[in-house]
């Protein structure tokens, strides 16, 4: 894609965000209300096969691209890029190593938005350390029948479709061989229900109970057992990409509200954007927005040459989602008791920023990725 291409697409997500999100995102975010008018535009704007490829009805963008969209989604309400990021995650990873007869069945559907899902990986008892997970597949003839319990799942509840890691072989050792990853639809008949949460509201995140659920076995991704994690993990690269330029777009917006409130609030007869205390945030905010955009720029053109980039992805997705974190905070401060307060933005980036640092690999467990991979090399 050339880059008038690439500015024709990112002034159509402007005008989207500005005619369509802004207007309606504080209403329906403080009502954790799901944006049910934003996915049907987000449908007719292909955003649900943005990164899918063209051969199966997806746009085909680059994670260069598709980054710069989540960037200005982000900015404006993150819930929104969580609609369609996990869905997205999913279909590279039936792309990657479904059989071509399951692209087939679910790619075009999944681009459309008829299908829409996310990755159910975690449970009540293990996020982290997923090689504990307890949901079993049995085989039984030509189908296998799921039994467990996946938590914090986003897109279950309003979604029709979930890629779900499973125990195949729970005896295995080491146990990541025993475990599968299998295309479940809702129709298949697991039960969703929605959790509360601090922020990320409107886009759902739910508890998901299978009980004796049974798909045909063709659903299996790749068509052989024991490859789950593996497939789940090598699709986290493009997640933390996601993740990352979704720090970017909070920490933006954390930065332009406060830009904007410091030449606007005075105080002791003075703009408080003259007070050399609120330069020095405004300084250290602008800086981290613009390395967090570089490090996520560079982490998906590494991806997008199909380099290994998982050190890049973690550097970009450990930074950025930090850079989200500390300017949402300050952002509240540079606000004084109106950044406090629900009437204004700020509140909700604050609210909305510490999801960065848990999804898609806690940035705990990232620090410890990228001192591995580090010394490894
Ligand atoms: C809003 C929301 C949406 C989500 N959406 C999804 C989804 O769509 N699909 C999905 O599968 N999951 C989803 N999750 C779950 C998320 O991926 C997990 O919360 C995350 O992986 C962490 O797992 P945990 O919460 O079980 O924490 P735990 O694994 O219990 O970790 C607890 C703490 O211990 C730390 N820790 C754990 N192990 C180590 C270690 N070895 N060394 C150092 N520190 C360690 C962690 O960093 C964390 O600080 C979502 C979560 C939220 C809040």
């Amino acid at each position: 894609m050339d880059g008038d291409q690439e500015s024709i697409i990112l002034d159509t997500i402007d005008k989207f965000l500005a005619k369509d999100v802004k207007p309606v995102a504080r209403e329906l975010e403080q009502a954790d209300a799901y944006p049910h008018e934003l996915v049907e535009k987000m449908r007719a704007l292909g955003l649900f096969g943005a990164t899918i490829g063209e051969a199966y009805g997806g746009l085909g963008l680059s994670a260069s691209t598709y980054a710069k969209i989540v960037e200005r989604v982000s900015a404006v309400w993150m819930s929104v890029s969580g609609i369609f990021n996990s869905h997205l995650i999913m279909g590279a990873t039936i792309e990657r190593f479904g059989t071509e007869a399951m692209r087939e069945t679910y790619l075009p559907r999944m681009a459309s938005g008829e299908l829409r899902g996310g990755i159910a990986l975690t449970e009540p008892d293990c996020g982290t350390d997923l090689q504990a997970i307890r949901t079993r597949a049995r085989r039984d003839g030509d189908a296998y029948v799921i039994d467990g319990t996946k938590q914090w799942i986003t897109n279950s509840v309003e979604g029709n479709v979930l890629a779900v890691l499973v125990k195949t072989d729970p005896d295995t050792t080491p146990a990541h061989r025993g475990m599968s990853l299998l295309l479940v639809e809702k129709g298949a008949g697991y039960h969703a229900t929605k959790l509360a949460k601090l922020g990320y509201r409107g886009v759902d995140t739910g508890e998901v109970l299978f009980d004796a659920v049974r798909v045909p076995a063709e659903n299996l991704i790749g068509g052989v057992e024991g490859r789950g994690l593996q497939q789940i993990l090598s699709g986290l690269a493009l997640g933390r990409i996601n993740v990352a330029a979704r720090g970017v777009g909070v920490a933006k917006a954390s930065l332009d509200a406060s830009l904007a409130y410091a030449k606007e609030r005075k105080t002791f007869g003075k703009p408080i954007g003259e007070h050399q205390a609120i330069q020095i945030k405004l300084a250290d905010m602008a800086t981290r927005v613009e390395a967090a955009r570089l490090l996520t720029e560079r982490a998906a053109a590494a991806y997008d040459t199909g380099e290994r980039c998982d050190l890049e992805a973690g550097m970009a997705k450990l930074f950025a989602t930090e850079a989200a974190v500390e300017n949402s905070m300050q952002a509240l401060r540079i606000h004084g008791a109106y950044g406090y307060s629900p009437d204004n933005l700020v509140e909700r980036y604050y609210r909305d920023a510490p999801l960065l640092a848990i999804g898609e690999g806690t940035n705990e467990m990232q620090r410890i990725i990228i001192a591995r991979q580090l010394l490894d090399r």
